[in-house]
């Protein structure tokens, strides 16, 4: 498996070249973007971001000042604003109560105890927790999503339900446990999944034609 993983990185790296992920000025943007970004698309995610940032808001102080009703109109972009917000005061809640409102103080637990703790937050779920791990408080730790299941069904290297943490297992068990592979990797296949491997895909277009069993039917 390692060997297969290395090389569709290379593929999709020689294809893609650098994606320089998370595209974020600040770890705190990267904590309130992987909130913001559950379930919807990253485009709408960037105008919930220039909202904040246009209040001069991105910082976990100035945030936990705005009243509800405030921050659900700035990040109404996003989509599910509501239940949004309320994930975005749980987080400032929790930072403040157990970190003295600091990033720094949060991230500097060891990788495994601070998952524990971020899933412990109301709104956290793996995918958003692990994206903070790797790139806010950049800890090697794989994030998988939904364009990497599809990516990995369609050519044919995993079947039956969706399991984060077995994805995630794929990664972690196979690879080197390297900062910059892991950013640069998640960072591709969601490239890939956005542009070519699509909900309808663009097989013609595809630089993983010539191995893929779905592009090939
Ligand atoms: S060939 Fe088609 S299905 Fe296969 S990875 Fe490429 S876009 Fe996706």
């Amino acid at each position: 498996m390692r060997k297969k993983l290395l090389k569709l990185y290379d593929r999709l790296y020689a294809e893609y070249g650098p994606q320089n992920w998370w595209p974020a000025e600040t770890p705190f943007e990267v904590v309130v973007g992987a909130i913001l970004v559950q379930s919807t698309a990253w485009a709408n995610v960037v105008k919930a971001i220039d909202n904040l940032k246009a209040a001069d808001l991105l910082t976990p102080d100035r945030l936990a000042g705005v009243s509800p009703d405030e921050l659900e109109t700035l990040i109404r972009p996003s989509g599910y604003y509501r239940a949004k917000a309320k994930k975005v005061q749980a987080f400032l809640s929790h930072l403040r109560e157990r970190h003295r409102n600091r990033l720094d103080s949060l991230f500097a637990t060891d990788l495994q105890a601070l998952r524990e703790e971020l899933l412990s937050i109301y709104g956290v779920g793996e995918e958003t927790a692990d994206s903070i791990l790797l790139y806010a408080a950049e800890k090697p730790i794989f994030v998988v999503d939904a364009y990497t299941d599809r990516l990995f069904r369609r050519l044919g290297w995993i079947s039956g339900k969706y399991h984060y943490s077995s994805l995630q297992e794929v990664f972690m068990d196979s690879l080197p446990h390297d900062l910059q592979l892991f950013n640069e990797y998640h960072a591709l296949i969601v490239r890939h999944g956005a542009a070519t491997c699509r909900k309808i895909p663009r097989c013609g277009a595809c630089v993983l034609l010539h191995q893929c069993p779905t592009g090939n039917q």
